[in-house]
C-alpha cells in the first residue's frame, strides 16, 4: 500500500496501538490477513466511504452487513435524531420494544418471541444457554469455519486431523469448555450422524450459520439444511440457524425463508439494529418462555432494547418490510457484479470460484469447489491479498479477508457496478503482469 497517500491513516494507526491493542476494536479491520495498513474512516454516504485521507471509495463491507440499504439512508438518520430528542437510555420498557419484537416476529414466523440484546456475540451465547438449561445437556454441535462471535464456547476449531472432541483455539477459552462443543464439516452429514451415535442424548443444540459468510461465502449443497432440520427433529436436538448475518440480508425472513426451513431458535444482528449495535435471539415461545423473567435461564442487558438502537433498527426493518423489492434489486445487482467478474477472470485465464446469494458474493482463487471451511483454507489467499490491494488502488473497497464475504448494498447504481468490474479487470491486469 503507498503509504505517502494514506499518511493521516498511516498516523492514526501508529498512535491508535498506543492505547488500543493492535490499533483497532475488532480484529479482522487491522487488515493482518492482506497486510498494509488500515484505512481511518471519517464518514460515508450512500455506495462511498471516505477516509481520513480524504479518499473516497465505492465499498463492499457496508459494516458487514448492516449497511443494506446504503450508508446515511436519511430514513435511518430521521428515525435516531428523532429518538435522540427523548434521552439516549432509561433502563425501564418501552413501546418501541414491542413493536420491533412484533416487526420481527411478523418477517420471521418460526421467532414466536424475541428478545433483544446489544451484538450477535451476546445473541449465540444466550441462545445455547437457553437449549442447554431447556434440554437439560451440556454439548453441543459447532460446524467448522462457522463463526458465532466471540463468546468462549464457540472459539473452538478442529485444527489439523478431524476431532471429535474441540481445542480452544484462542488462549483463554479452557478445555473444560471446549469439551462440550462438537465439531463438524460443513455440508457433512455423515459425520454429524456419527457425533450424535457417539454422544447419545447429550446433545442439546446444532447451532449453525445457514449460509456461511464467515469462512468466505459458502453454500449449502444437497438439501443439507432440510436433512439437519430432520436429525434434529428426530434426536430432540434444538436447532439454532444463526442468523446474524444472513437474517433481513438474504430475504426479509432470512435464510429460513430461502430454503424454507424452520430452526428451533435463531439468532440475530447486524441489520436488525440498523448500524447500531443490536442483537436478538428468538424461536418457539416454549423456549423462549425458559428466559427470565418469566422462567429460570438467566440473562440480562443493562441497555438491552434501548431506545435509540431500537429506532434506527425499526425504521430500518420497516423500511425492509414495507419494500420487498430491495431484495429483487440486490439480487440483480449481485449478478449483474458476478457476471463481471467472472468474465474479468476468465479473461486472464485464472482458476476462480465465485460464490453468489442475493447480494452477498465471494471470490476464491482456487480450482476446486469451496463447499466447507478445509476447502476454503486450501485457496489462494496471497493472491487475495494482492486483490485486495489492487482494489485499494482502483478505489474499491473489499473486506480485508479471503473468509469473508461481501456485502452489496441497495445504495450502488448500475455505474457504481460497472465502475467496480472495470476494478476489477484493471486489479487482475496488475497482480498478473
Ligand atoms: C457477526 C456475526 C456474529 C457476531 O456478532 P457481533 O455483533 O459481532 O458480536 C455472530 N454470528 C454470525 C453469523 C456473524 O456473522
Amino acid at each position: 500500500m503507498d503509504i505517502v497517500n494514506n499518511k493521516r491513516s498511516a498516523d492514526l494507526f501508529s498512535k491508535a496501538q498506543n492505547t488500543i491493542p493492535g490499533g483497532v476494536n475488532s480484529p479482522v479491520r487491522a487488515f493482518k490477513s492482506v497486510g498494509g495498513t488500515p484505512l481511518f474512516i471519517k464518514s460515508a454516504k450512500g455506495a462511498y466511504i471516505t477516509d481520513e485521507d480524504n479518499k473516497s471509495y465505492l465499498e463492499l463491507i457496508n459494516s458487514w452487513g448492516p449497511m443494506i440499504l446504503g450508508h446515511a439512508h436519511p430514513a435511518i438518520l430521521e428515525a435516531v435524531q428523532g429518538a435522540v430528542n427523548n434521552s439516549l437510555s432509561f433502563g425501564a420498557p418501552t413501546s418501541k420494544e414491542i413493536d420491533i419484537a412484533e416487526l420481527i416476529c411478523s418477517m420471521v414466523p418460526s421467532i414466536e418471541k424475541v428478545r433483544m440484546v446489544n451484538s450477535g456475540t451476546e445473541a449465540t451465547m444466550s441462545a445455547i444457554r437457553v437449549a442447554r438449561g431447556f434440554t437439560g445437556k451440556d454439548k453441543f454441535i459447532k460446524i467448522e469455519g462457522c463463526y458465532h462471535g466471540h463468546g468462549d464456547a464457540f472459539l473452538i476449531a478442529a485444527g489439523s486431523g478431524a476431532v471429535t472432541m474441540g481445542v480452544p483455539n484462542s488462549p483463554g477459552v479452557t478445555e473444560g469448555t471446549a469439551k462440550d462443543t462438537l465439531l463438524a464439516p460443513y455440508n457433512d452429514v455423515d459425520k454429524i450422524e456419527q457425533l450424535i451415535s457417539e454422544n447419545k442424548d447429550e446433545i442439546a443444540a446444532l447451532i449453525i450459520e445457514p449460509v456461511p459468510g464467515n469462512m468466505g461465502l459458502v453454500l449449502p449443497t444437497n438439501d443439507y439444511l432440510k436433512k439437519l432440520r430432520e436429525i434434529c427433529t428426530r434426536e430432540g436436538i434444538i436447532l439454532i440457524f444463526d442468523e446474524v448475518m444472513t437474517g433481513f440480508r438474504l430475504a426479509k425472513g432470512g435464510a429460513q425463508e430461502v430454503f424454507d426451513v424452520i430452526p428451533d431458535m435463531t439468532t440475530l444482528g447486524k441489520i436488525i439494529g440498523g448500524g447500531m449495535p443490536v442483537g436478538a435471539y428468538g424461536g418457539k415461545a416454549e423456549l423462549m418462555d425458559y428466559v427470565a423473567p418469566a422462567g429460570p435461564v438467566y440473562q440480562a442487558g443493562t441497555l438491552s432494547g434501548n431506545p435509540v438502537a431500537m429506532a434506527a433498527g425499526l425504521a430500518m426493518l420497516h423500511h425492509l418490510n414495507d419494500n420487498p423489492s430491495v431484495y429483487t434489486d440486490l439480487a440483480a445487482k449481485g449478478k449483474k457484479l458476478v457476471t463481471g467478474i467472472q468474465a474479468a477472470l476468465d479473461r486472464k485465464n485464472l482458476p476462480y470460484k465465485v460464490t453468489l446469494l442475493g447480494s452477498m458474493v465471494c471470490l476464491f482463487f482456487t480450482d476446486k469447489e469451496v463447499n466447507n471451511f478445509a476447502d476454503a483454507q486450501t485457496t489462494n489467499t496471497e493472491k487475495f491479498g494482492k486483490f485486495f490491494h489492487a482494489m485499494l488502488d482502483n478505489g474499491v473497497y473489499l473486506p480485508p479477508s479471503q473468509y469473508e464475504s461481501w456485502f452489496m448494498s441497495q445504495a450502488l447504481t448500475d455505474e457504481n457496478l460497472d465502475e467496480i468490474i472495470a476494478a476489477v479487470n484493471a486489479s487482475l491486469d496488475s497482480i498478473e503482469a
